[in-house]
């Protein structure tokens, strides 16, 4: 390699950044970093009815979020500008007018209609479809006069007879036989430029050395490589990556439920864990590396030998990678994590909707996050105060940070008890005996300290001649309304003295 490694990540801005584009531009951004390269962003906004501004936004958080950095692009001008494709129409029409000098393209006047009959003729003969290149034949007068009489046309590229190959870095030599790839349309009849035409000019003027993608575009290569030629410039090496695939081994989409990175970050997956499993995917792996940085992901991945079997996106993986990421983490750092993503979802201004949220399910949440229902909001002084002290104390319980919300998220909220936790705490003998003595001796501690509220609770079976086990319950139900808690005596010393005990009487009110 004596040119210095230029890579690129080429979103088309249809929708949020899926995991298969993640990975995409987080193997393009290791191997710029690895070879002491550079990353570059392109958007591939030339389908209007499909790009958006929002989605471009929304890509370009992401990459941010992730850490990927690019070294030019969008909001990053470079020599090698501008980085959207819609702006780069004249480079375009420029290279189309090269190749019409060289003798590589010609007019086509075939509709739609035609090529249609020339598709199902083929079918019919049992034989694999592609352009007849009938128009091949026409001469300069004739296509003169049929454009003049108003007949839409294309351009198309000459395909040469023989064999196109090149050396896939990770499956070797490929190799295809021409005559299977047809003359394809390089300018459509609206005049508007085909993906192949637009990422060759692009990579070439861009001087792109490695193209490292989905091996859904393996099938592009070869006309790719044909422009290349008929521009007289070497093509760059490609690298096609297998794609994801969901655990039923279908091409990973929508049916399996959240696979882009806002929807995952939306849920509560922390993405230096989304970006080490989308490398972990085609490594081996072993647990001491679920806590690697991006550094680290730089200093230890080789994209160039990856495996190239298909990757198997498991989203229970995920999530107990994402609870060993959230166990190893220093408390305070999880707090603040904590803080910024309930922050992110809009918690802190509606509790207790969120809980219904979290509790209806993670695609609830991430369904209305991604409909922009939920609007960031920082915490109040109280709330950010609770949180840091709530934190530590599920630390060690929750997957994902919205498991904090559903354990958790009944601190933040007045106390209401209904439905099943109402019954349950009903049916608990002498509840409300338990739940006014257990008020009375928090209120009457001398310090209101974890030690200090366990040695209290725990005495209270004796005191009332009730089960340990009648004395939890009533509490944990009385305190919180909720069947599942973190722990009692650290609960009762988050919501402080007079909130904990003022609960419980209330709770001994309702029964
Ligand atoms: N825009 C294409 C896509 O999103 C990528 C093209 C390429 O990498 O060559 O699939």
């Amino acid at each position: 390699m004596t040119a210095p490694v230029r890579v690129r990540f080429a979103p088309s801005p249809t929708g949020y950044l899926h995991l298969g584009g993640a990975r995409t531009a987080l193997y393009n951004y290791i191997f710029a970093r690895r070879h002491g390269g550079e990353f570059v962003l392109r958007i591939e906004d030339t389908d209007p009815s499909r790009s958006t501004d929002a989605a471009i936004a929304q890509i370009l958080r992401s990459l941010r979020e992730m850490e990927l950095d690019w070294d030019e692009g969008p909001e990053k001008p470079g020599r090698h500008g501008p980085y959207r494709q819609t702006e780069r129409q004249a480079i375009y029409r420029e290279h189309i007018d090269r190749l019409l000098a060289g003798g590589h393209l010609y007019t086509c006047f075939h509709t739609s209609d035609e090529l249609e009959a020339e598709r199902r003729a083929a079918q019919a003969g049992k034989r694999a479809w592609v352009y007849s290149g009938a128009c091949r034949a026409l001469t300069t007068a004739e296509v003169e006069r049929r454009k003049a009489a108003g007949e839409p046309w294309t351009l198309r590229f000459r395909v040469r007879p023989g064999t196109t190959t090149f050396d896939d870095m990770l499956r070797g030599p490929v190799e295809v036989g021409n005559d299977t790839i047809g003359d394809f349309i390089v300018q459509r009849s609206d005049g508007t430029i085909t993906y192949n035409l637009a990422v060759v000019v692009d990579d070439v003027t861009m001087a792109i050395t490695h193209v490292i993608r989905g091996d859904d575009h393996l099938s592009n290569t070869p006309k790719q490589i044909l422009i290349y030629e008929a521009l007289g410039v070497p093509a760059p090496y490609f690298l096609h990556m297998p794609l994801l695939f969901g655990t039923d081994r279908k091409k990973l989409s929508k049916r399996h439920g959240a696979t882009n990175l806002e929807q995952l970050t939306a849920v509560g997956f922390l993405v230096e864990v989304v970006r080490n499993y989308l490398c972990f995917l085609s490594t081996e792996f072993d647990e001491s590396m679920i806590t690697w940085s991006l550094a680290d992901l730089v200093a230890h991945l080789d994209v160039e030998s990856l495996g190239t079997s298909a990757s198997i996106f498991d989203p229970d993986k995920l999530r107990w990678m994402n609870g060993r990421f959230i166990r190893a983490m220093a408390p305070a750092d999880f707090a603040a994590r904590v803080q910024a993503y309930l922050e992110r979802v809009g918690f802190y201004g509606q509790p207790p909707a969120l809980r219904l949220l979290a509790a209806k399910g993670e695609s609830a949440l991430a369904e209305a996050i991604e409909l922009g229902q939920l609007a960031p909001l920082p915490p109040g002084d109280d709330q950010e105060r609770l949180t840091m002290l709530v934190a530590p104390l599920v630390q060690e319980k929750i997957e994902v940070l919205s498991d904090f919300i559903r354990l958790a998220g009944w601190l933040f909220t007045p106390l209401a008890i209904a439905g099943s936790a109402r019954e349950k705490l009903t049916a608990i003998p002498d509840a409300q005996r338990i739940l006014r003595a257990a008020a009375v001796c928090l209120a009457g501690l001398e310090r209101y300290d974890v030690e200090q509220i366990e040695a209290a609770v725990r005495g209270l079976p004796e005191q009332l001649g009730v089960k340990p086990k009648s004395v939890f319950a009533a509490l944990r139900l009385g305190m919180s309304g909720q069947p599942v808690t973190p722990g009692l005596f650290e609960s009762l010393w988050a919501l402080g003295r007079n909130e904990a005990a003022g609960r419980l009487a209330a709770a001994a009110g309702m029964l």
